[in-house]
């Protein structure tokens, strides 16, 4: 085995169904600026993914940004130091100040029980991630939400057509903010996008993402400039044609690992969630103390072997310079996410990862298992 395994691979289907899009981009020179791509593409990820109300971004970080512009998010947040470092920039970037709670040890998401000690006369809203694609408690996040009169916006870059027992979990919150970046589950190279609850709510987002623009003449709010343009938009729409297959390969891989690592001791996977429909965005596993490496060896030792492990999420958001300063920075605020962070690793997972590779995978975790 000289090939490396990466942790992640984009679906990219066959160039030749890509050129039709190109053929009939360059016949109408319209490349951007809410052109037929994309707006077939707004209408066929809400038919998709069962929302009324979608606005693209050219990426999540920029969607994310203008949820909280949308919202006029100001003073305090409260949010998951146990995600990608967008999450927390977000705020910064808004002038508002992350407020850091720790996280539930099953599902790794903001732990509603702890929420309520960190509201201050400053906050003004929650923002949880689906980290891994798997629901917050989204329940209890909106009775304290309700509560407490806070906005709720899901960072939901990982939770690309996942779903609970009332439908897609895009709908739970204010608002909630997609990544379509190569390494999520559906990419369009780089994109992102909003979904709405109600169409003045999408139109007030569409007129921030063009400059604040309402017309030719007219600017309504210092918007930036957040548009998708249509080569991303046409092969949005040519992804959704391939996502299932997609979906259901990675459920194989998914279920592949399970049945591979089951007698592992030392390695945990996560429990899976029957009451939701995984799109099996990550295979996170927990290297536990009675395993023979550590989480750090072991992820040297796979790493040396080709196989590109990552440790999704490490260092915790917490913990990099510009948020480490913070009160709810201290490791001892946050004893869930620091002993997660310190054991996880994600195994590579993709569609067109084959059963050989993962046998090889599962080889290898085996012998430094004896080690
Ligand atoms: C990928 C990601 C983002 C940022 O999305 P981009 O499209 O890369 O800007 C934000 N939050 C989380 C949790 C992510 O994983």
């Amino acid at each position: 085995m000289t090939d490396t395994i990466p942790v992640t691979s984009p679906l990219l289907p066959p160039l030749e169904e890509f050129l039709p899009y190109l053929e009939e981009i360059w016949k109408s020179r319209f490349l951007t600026n809410g052109g037929n791509m994309h707006q077939a593409l707004e209408q066929a990820l809400c038919d998709y993914l069962g929302v009324q109300h979608i606005s693209l971004f050219a990426n999540g970080t920029l969607a994310l940004l203008t949820a909280l512009q949308a919202l006029g998010v100001t003073g305090e947040v409260i949010t998951t130091p146990y995600s990608f470092v967008a999450t927390a920039h977000s705020l910064l970037w808004n002038g508002i100040k992350p407020v850091f709670v720790d996280i539930d040890p099953v599902t790794l998401n903001l732990d509603p029980a702890n929420i309520e000690a960190a509201i201050t006369p400053l906050t003004t809203a929650i923002m949880p991630v689906h980290c891994y694609g798997r629901p917050c408690d989204t329940t209890a996040i909106k009775t304290l939400a309700d509560k407490h009169n806070l906005k709720v916006i899901y960072d939901a870059a990982h939770a690309f057509a996942v779903r609970d027992e009332g439908g897609s979990i895009l709908r739970h919150g204010n608002l909630s903010a997609l990544s379509f970046h190569a390494t999520k589950v559906f990419n369009t190279f780089e994109g992102g996008a909003i979904v709405s609850p109600d169409a003045a709510t999408k139109k007030h987002i569409d007129h921030l993402k063009n400059f604040g623009f309402q017309d030719e003449t007219t600017v309504l709010m210092p918007g930036i400039n957040g548009k998708m343009n249509e080569i991303s938009a046409a092969f949005g729409l040519l992804q959704l044609k391939h996502i299932d297959q997609a979906l259901e390969q990675r459920k194989a891989v998914d279920t592949r690992y399970r049945t591979l690592l089951a007698e592992l001791p030392g390695i945990r996977c996560m429990e899976p969630n029957p009451a939701i429909t995984s799109n099996h965005s990550y295979f996170p596993v927990m290297v536990e103390s009675n395993f023979p490496l550590s989480r750090d060896e072991l992820y040297h030792y796979l790493r040396q072997h080709g196989i590109l492990v990552r440790r999704y999420f490490y260092p915790l958001i917490s913990d990099f310079p510009m948020y480490a300063h913070l009160p709810s920075s201290a490791p001892t605020n946050l004893p869930v996410a620091q002993s997660i962070a310190s054991k996880v690793l994600c195994l590579p997972i993709y569609p067109t990862l084959e059963y050989k590779d993962l046998a090889h995978i599962a080889d290898l975790l085996f012998q430094a298992g004896k080690t």
